[in-house]
């Protein structure tokens, strides 16, 4: 496939923290709809047609499938396949902190655990080194000096450009930080959780980052999909949340969300990213997709990245019902 030469004008990239690296504010996650167990051709369309927006960042981690690994294998084929010669245009992370194999050391948060999985996830992907390596979850009983020594490590050996943390709260992410500032490999970023729905993140863990220089990348910001008002209507066969019982309250805010969203000339998917990325204080919006089409029109929202006053305080008063 031949890339559009304006696909880096479309775009728009936002430097990640204190650090010299940008990353695009839309990036693309392979959690769902990339492993083994789905079309293969799907999954590539995907990649390389967000490529060609501007996408440059792709964020994987061991266990995304089904079956776990499988999503990297399929990125590792695309990469050898379509982008063999794009490498240095492209960040990819990849992380471990999950169940991926049985016994003691396919879990957590150990260095037994971390590095013998970074390594895995390399083969799986082809690649001599990724660019961001997370913790993907603080482990209680495995001490924080271990966890971030091993960031440390891999980021030495030269398996990874930069480490991250994830699903790390503000007190353990502001312990996590000093480590890796004496160790000498600063924490370059954040992934939380974080959209309409859920906003924890504002409950000290921005003030943290802001503090430290860490970027942050949101996950999940469409909420698995039902801050895209597909749940209003009949629910659509295949859909994510399909089999889950969302509760009233939750699709009464998305109803009232999806008409502000119509009045802001945006779709609500729009808004929910353009709102996730308002200020500047995340780096990144993390989306998934089932299909290009949705990651075309999520990639629209940088369109209308605006909020008045009046609109945001709108929103709070919809968000806090
Ligand atoms: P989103 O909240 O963006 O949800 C993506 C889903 O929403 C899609 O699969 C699709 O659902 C639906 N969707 C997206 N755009 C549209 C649209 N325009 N119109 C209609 N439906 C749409 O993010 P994810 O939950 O997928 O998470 C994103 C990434 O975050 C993951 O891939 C992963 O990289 C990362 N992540 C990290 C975690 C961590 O612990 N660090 C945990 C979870 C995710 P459908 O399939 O129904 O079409």
């Amino acid at each position: 496939m031949a890339y559009s030469a304006d696909r880096y004008s479309q775009m728009k990239y936002a430097r990640c923290g204190r650090s010299g690296l940008k990353l695009p504010l839309i990036s693309l996650g392979l959690w769902h709809n990339f492993g083994g167990s789905y079309v293969f051709e799907n999954a590539r369309e995907m990649v390389l047609k967000s490529f060609d927006l501007g996408i440059t960042h792709f964020d994987l981690a061991n266990n995304y499938g089904p079956p776990a690994g499988s999503a990297e294998e399929t990125f590792g084929k695309i990469l050898k396949s379509d982008l063999a010669g794009y490498r240095d245009e492209l960040i990819i992370s990849t992380k471990a902190g999950y169940y991926m194999w049985p016994g003691p050391y396919g879990d957590w948060g150990s260095k037994k655990y971390l590095i013998a999985s970074l390594d895995q996830s390399l083969k799986r992907m082809g690649l001599d080194y990724v660019d961001i390596f997370y913790s993907h979850r603080p482990d209680p009983d495995t001490p924080l000096e271990e966890t971030m020594g091993a960031l440390d490590l891999v980021v030495r050996q030269g398996k990874a450009l930069y480490a991250g943390i994830s699903s790390y709260n503000a007190e353990t992410t502001k312990q996590a930080a000093a480590i890796l500032k004496r160790l000498g490999t600063p924490c370059l970023i954040h992934q939380p959780y974080y959209n309409m729905l859920d906003r924890w993140i504002e409950n000290g863990l921005q003030e943290v980052l802001d503090e430290e220089g860490i970027g942050s990348i949101a996950f999940c910001p469409l909420a698995q999909g039902l801050l895209t008002g597909k749940y209003l209507l009949d629910t659509p066969q295949g859909a994510r949340l399909a089999s889950r019982e969302i509760p009233e309250a939750s699709l009464k805010k998305v109803r009232l969300l999806n008409d502000f969203a119509a009045q802001r000339g945006q779709s609500l998917a729009q808004m929910a990213l353009a709102w996730v990325l308002r200020g500047g204080k995340v780096t990144s919006a993390l989306i998934g997709a089932s299909r290009f089409s949705q990651i075309e029109e999520n990639a629209g929202a940088l369109s209308n990245l605006e909020f008045s006053k009046e609109e945001l305080d709108g929103i709070d008063g919809i968000l806090g019902m």
